[in-house]
């Protein structure tokens, strides 16, 4: 017999689960099909786990500080098996915790992979299930290019599975992932080569925030190769990899471990997509309109699998959207994908939103008006270990209102989120003026900046 259902979400990640949760509080009977671990990439191979990573490799910071606030200690040794058992049970009391909320919340789980028989029916493991609205949220997975020997590196699904600190690791790639794995090992011991294509570190992101990265990287001691494509990787008898040159053909050198990071690519294949009529783009994205239909009206999509901004809060958010919409009773309830504040977990922090000073000098020309600031926070005033900080407002016409703001630096994490808010409600820079700065932090800076 066919199970019939309000809403089933394919894919229990970020988008799945949100989706579900908040069409079962409406009401809606629901179901999620997961053929991994429930969480998808953010809780088991991706943000949580990473977050787990980036404040281990704070730790060390930290301690190679402490002797300069005066603290006698001696550091005898860092177990990578500790910090990675700690993180592993953190995140496996997650996906318990979640399997416990799905059946409070009267949400089925389905396990295994889901097909489409047609646009109202799902099968999965041969039995089939039909709903009213199928939500696709089937996320993504990271791409490894096709050259030879592109198999003797791992992705960052692999730097979650290592059971040892990779004593010489290359890593290709100069996106978010790249930056947050070269900056954590690198703080945790190994030695790191960045190999990038192009010249510079997160292209897409203002040009402070860049060369403000690539410059404290160097410090920190990683090995970063600019222009350097290749086009084969080969693997020795002892196991080290060599990185053969596009260019040259000659080898750019030997490496323990090798880690791609370059990129993710929509999970969209198998799905028999075409049983439903669904239609992709070129890469396999599912696109959709604003309110996250598909091409198939009562079929929709949210996430990574969509295209658009692979973040994990933009694909809760366009879920939860989505369900009020279809079960709460607001027929214009969709996300707005302008002005979403992202951070990447560098060492230091990147936290930005909003326009590029070059984005905001195409779009507005001469009405454009920067404040920039670049200092030591007071932190690093006296330690041997420096972190400089760089922050940016960028903003518009007369009234200089803020549409964007760049913060590079320790702490930038937790500090961009009220930002964000303001910025949002449109203000503008002699309002951020008029806020009282907080004294002593480094985010006061925002709000005296000349
Ligand atoms: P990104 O899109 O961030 O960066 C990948 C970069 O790698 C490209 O921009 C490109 O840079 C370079 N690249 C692409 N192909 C090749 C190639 N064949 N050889 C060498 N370099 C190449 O991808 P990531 O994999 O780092 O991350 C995927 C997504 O996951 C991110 O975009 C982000 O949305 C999300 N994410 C978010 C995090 C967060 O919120 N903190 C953390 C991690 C991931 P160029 O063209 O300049 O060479």
């Amino acid at each position: 017999m066919t199970k019939q259902y309000d809403l089933i979400a394919v894919g229990a990640g970020s988008g799945g689960l949100s989706v579900a949760e908040r069409a079962a509080r409406y009401g809606a009977k629901c179901a999620v099909i997961e053929a991994g671990k429930l969480g998808g990439t953010c809780v088991n191979l991706g943000c949580v786990p990473k977050k787990v990573m980036w404040y281990g490799a704070d730790v060390a910071h930290t301690l190679q500080d402490a002797r300069d606030y005066g603290f006698d200690i001696e550091v005898k040794g860092f177990s990578w098996e500790i910090l990675k058992k700690q993180r592993d049970d953190y995140v496996a009391g997650i996906t318990r915790w979640y399997h416990t909320y799905l059946k409070d919340s009267d949400i089925d789980e389905i396990t295994g992979y889901a097909r489409f028989v047609d646009a109202h029916t799902l099968e999965v493991e041969g039995k089939r299930f039909r709903a009213e609205h199928i939500v696709i949220a089937s996320g993504s997975y990271p791409v490894v290019p096709s050259i030879p020997g592109a198999e003797h590196g791992i992705t960052s699904d692999g730097f979650f599975a290592l059971e040892q600190l990779p004593q010489r690791i290359a890593i290709i790639g100069s996106g978010y992932i790249a930056v947050e794995i070269a900056g954590m090992l690198n703080a945790l011991g190994a030695d790191v080569t960045m190999l990038l294509r192009g010249e510079q570190l997160l292209r897409p992101f203002d040009a402070m925030l860049r060369e403000c990265l690539m410059e404290e990287m160097i410090n920190a001691g990683i090995n970063i190769v600019t222009s350097s494509r290749i086009a084969e990787v080969v693997k020795g008898n002892d196991g080290d990899v060599a990185l053969i040159c596009a260019e040259t053909g000659q080898s750019l050198g030997r490496f323990g471990q090798l880690l791609w990071a370059i990129g993710r690519a929509p999970a969209s294949a198998g799905m028999a997509l075409e049983n439903a009529g669904i239609t992709t783009d070129s890469e396999g994205h599912i696109p959709t309109d604003a309110f996250q239909n598909t091409n198939i009206p009562h079929i929709h999509a949210v996430g990574d699998v969509t295209g658009r901004a692979q973040l994990t809060p933009v694909a809760i958010a366009a879920a939860r959207r989505l369900a009020d919409r279809l079960f709460g009773g607001m027929p214009e309830r969709k996300l707005d994908y302008e002005l979403i504040p992202t951070v990447i977990f560098s060492h230091p922090p990147i936290a930005t939103v909003g326009l590029t000073e070059s984005e905001a000098r195409e779009i507005h020309g001469d009405a454009v008006k920067i404040y920039q600031s670049r200092f030591t926070p007071m932190y690093h005033a006296f330690t041997r270990h420096q972190r400089k900080m760089a922050m940016k407002l960028v903003t518009v016409g007369a009234r200089e209102k803020v549409v964007g703001c760049h913060v590079i630096g320790v702490g930038a994490d937790e500090m961009l989120q009220g930002f964000a808010v303001a910025i949002r409600m449109g203000a503008t820079k002699q309002e951020l003026d008029d806020t009282i700065a907080i004294h002593p932090t480094a985010a006061e800076e925002l709000v005296t900046m000349r």
